[in-house]
């Protein structure tokens, strides 16, 4: 049996939190002096997780995504990893991480079954990299991407988010540095996520993305298919992707739901509900997880509103608490 929304669209994808807690403090992505971490009697333990996957492995699940907060501070990840990599359904696992630890388990995350993994990054200049993570090293970083490339880890995605008046003078750079380090930077424009400090005047569009690039470099389109970033190849040879969740849309492939670390799920990232699952997974009750997420399907809209409302504000959990 596959679950499906109310619009066709078949549901394939798990993106998991399996911690809101960060060693990162990025400006972005949390009101860090409001924030309130989730009980640890609240966070479900691995197995609770597991059991959720390979019970949606039988229902249409085919990739999993790890998140947190910062997934690799959680304990016993690689282990973890090799056991969704058990669960025979699952064609693909990929983790989103500041990258901070991966010199300490990139390794065992490799070997535990990850093939490819985002990282994120928004600046290339140390000051500003240690303004918006909170006083965290740059240098460091960009020893972990290319440890991270020695690894094995293909492709390693950067994500950036662009903020107006902090990074958008760094677009060429981060050009040059998907060329120089093979990785695919994808440009993420700045999302209204969880009462952090947002506001349409910081958000940069995709499109004015793609005009600063074109300055310099000749852009192909490599016109792919049902992925929320445009990914173009530069004649510098390298790879980038834009990725518009404000200016536009991608939900019309939209085949995700987000799993928190402390058992709710969210229909999608840009709306406040998120449904209950905690109790239904601790009783390990098939019946009750299969028909609630039907319910939950219900609930996806067609398409995000940030695009007819341009105050919109979302004040349900932050980005580091969601996971991306
Ligand atoms: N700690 C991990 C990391 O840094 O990648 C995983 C969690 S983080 C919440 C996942 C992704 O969400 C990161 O790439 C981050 O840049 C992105 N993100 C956080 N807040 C955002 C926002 N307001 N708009 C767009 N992207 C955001």
């Amino acid at each position: 049996m596959i679950l499906s929304d109310n619009f066709g669209r078949v549901f394939k994808y798990l993106r998991v939190s399996i911690t809101d807690r960060c060693n990162y403090k990025c400006k972005y992505c949390s009101p860090y002096n409001s924030f309130k971490h989730i009980d640890h009697n609240r966070v479900l333990r691995y197995e609770d997780i597991l059991y959720i996957i390979s019970t949606l492995a039988r229902y249409g699940l085919k990739k999993v995504r790890i998140t947190g907060g910062e997934p690799l501070v959680r304990k016993g990840l690689p282990e973890f990893i090799s056991e969704i990599n058990r669960i025979k359904e699952i064609e693909e696992i990929t983790v989103t991480t500041n990258g901070s630890l991966l010199d300490k388990c990139g390794v065992q995350l490799k070997k535990a079954g990850v093939k490819r993994i985002n990282i994120s990054l928004d600046s290339l200049q140390a000051d500003k990299y240690a303004f918006i993570t909170g006083g965290f090293d740059l240098d460091k970083i960009i020893e972990n991407i290319k440890f991270a490339k020695k690894c094995g880890f293909n492709p390693i995605k950067i994500n950036t988010v662009m903020i107006k008046d902090f990074n958008d003078n760094e677009i060429l750079d981060f050009c040059e540095f998907a060329e120089s380090t093979e990785t695919i930077v994808r440009f993420i424009e700045f999302m209204p996520v969880g009462g952090i400090e947002w506001n349409y005047d910081k958000v940069l569009s995709g499109e004015s993305i793609l005009k600063i690039i074109s300055t310099q470099y000749k852009v192909s389109n490599l016109n792919n298919n049902r992925s929320p970033s445009r990914d173009y190849r530069l004649s510098n040879g390298a790879t980038i992707g834009i990725i518009s969740p404000v200016t536009h849309h991608f939900c019309e492939f939209c085949d995700k739901l987000r799993l928190m670390a402390d058992g709710n799920i969210k229909p999608c990232l840009l709306m406040n509900e998120e449904v209950d699952l905690f109790n239904i997974i601790k009783d390990r009750d098939d019946n009750r997880l299969i028909n609630t997420l039907i319910n939950i399907l219900k609930l996806k809209n067609r398409e995000h509103i940030i695009l007819q409302e341009r105050s919109f504000k979302n004040n349900g959990k932050p980005m580091s608490s969601i996971g991306g």
